[in-house]
């Protein structure tokens, strides 16, 4: 269906960072299937996990014990603040699932009234009607009308105005630690701890959509570890399966208390196949040293940044983000410099405010940061202004 203005290009190997198109032509992929990609294309040990996995089992339903599950629910438990989890297949419906949390936790505690959850401007959550309510975007709700209620929009960022926003029907928060296809915008030192405190004074839970931020995309297995709080519930996809669909919901007791058997399902999340690749993810990215990895080489791009905005001034405006969710403002149009880097071979994923994504796997070397940095250098050079 015509959903995607799809690049002329079709790829039919990948070995690690790098995409081979039919062509024969090489691409380094600092895009990762937009995020998704943390060990790369073809890793010797999802490979082999999986291919393992594809010969054992692939389906149950959730009906039944499953153990892959199990395993993958405790080690991220292991790894977070979260006491329980849910998997599902995508960012949108982890999302989702985590609306319906927020919801029924003020309803079962006798809070029905307050059945309205906070959201920010600039945000992206998916692309169902809640999730598309809760998002920023007018543009993906035009015409698809009506529109579940129930979401209030306060400024990204600005802790006065969520103050000002909370009602006696405000249940909940929903916000991204980082917000990813609005543009790789860090909310200011010190917000997400002041959104726990105003949560907890007026009783309210938070959620976190990582779903871009999270699986060791910023250096920390999940982005609210950079801050100085815990959030009640955290939504996970994009880097989860490494490229097979898995999405999950983290929750702590409090929150998960909201729902008992048959309050929420799915039928195919979680399911073998998918919890093998999500396994084996974590195998990779829990090794002492790896996240460190991940910020060494974030350390290697902004430098490299910095010395190509010096040296090509009307090019770059400004770098953010954090680990290898790396967001750069450019001065061209961004999809111009999408399309420039492209035909230089580097692949990268366009975001708002006219934000060029650098996202490469998680375990890229010097080699491919240098590589990556000569495209980026090519690319100032050909477009500055
Ligand atoms: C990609 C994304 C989603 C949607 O995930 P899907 O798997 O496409 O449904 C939701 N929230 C954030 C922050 C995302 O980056």
């Amino acid at each position: 269906m015509p959903t995607y203005a799809r690049a002329d290009l079709a790829f039919e190997k990948g070995v690690g960072p790098y995409l081979f198109a039919q062509d024969g032509r090489r691409f380094l992929d600092f895009g990762s299937g937009i995020a998704v990609n943390t060990l790369g294309h073809s890793h010797p040990h999802l490979v082999k996990e999986l291919t393992e996995q594809v010969g054992k089992l692939w389906h149950t339903s959730n009906l039944y014990q499953m153990p892959g599950q199990q395993k993958l629910a405790e080690r991220l438990i292991a790894n977070s603040f979260a006491d329980t989890v849910f998997f599902c297949n995508s960012g949108a419906e982890a999302n989702e699932a985590g609306i319906k949390m927020l919801r029924r936790y003020q309803h079962v505690s006798g809070h029905a009234q307050k059945n309205r959850i906070l959201v920010a401007t600039n945000a992206f959550h998916g692309r169902t009607l809640g999730t598309l309510t809760a998002g920023y975007s007018e543009k993906y709700r035009e015409g698809f009308g009506p529109m579940p209620d129930g979401f209030d929009r306060v400024a990204f960022g600005n802790l006065n105005e969520l103050r000002n926003g909370i009602t006696e029907n405000t249940g909940g928060i929903l916000l991204e630690p980082i917000q990813g296809e609005g543009g790789i915008c860090k909310a200011p030192d010190g917000y997400l701890e002041g959104v726990r405190k105003a949560a907890d004074e007026f009783g309210l839970l938070v959620m976190f959509d990582e779903v871009q931020t999270g699986i060791g995309r910023t250096g920390k297995l999940f982005c609210y570890e950079w801050s100085d709080m815990q959030p009640d519930i955290v939504s996970s996809a994009k880097g989860l399966g490494g490229g097979f669909p898995i999405g999950a919901l983290l929750a702590n007791e409090k929150a998960a208390a909201a729902f008992s058997p048959g309050m929420h399902g799915t039928t195919f999340g979680g399911n073998q196949l998918a919890t093998a690749a999500a396994n084996a993810v974590l195998d990779e990215v829990l090794k002492p040293g790896f996240l460190d990895h991940v910020l060494e080489m974030s350390g290697l791009i902004r430098d490299g940044l910095d010395a190509i905005a010096r040296k090509h001034p009307g090019f770059i405006e400004e770098v953010r983000g954090r680990g290898l969710l790396l967001g750069m403002k450019t001065v061209p149009n961004n999809g111009e410099v999408v399309a420039k880097l492209r035909e230089l071979n580097l692949l990268t994923v366009p975001a708002g405010d006219n934000v060029v994504r650098l996202i490469p796997p998680l375990n890229i070397t010097k080699t491919h940061v240098d590589e990556a940095l000569t495209a980026i250098d090519a690319c100032a050079a050909a477009l500055a202004s």
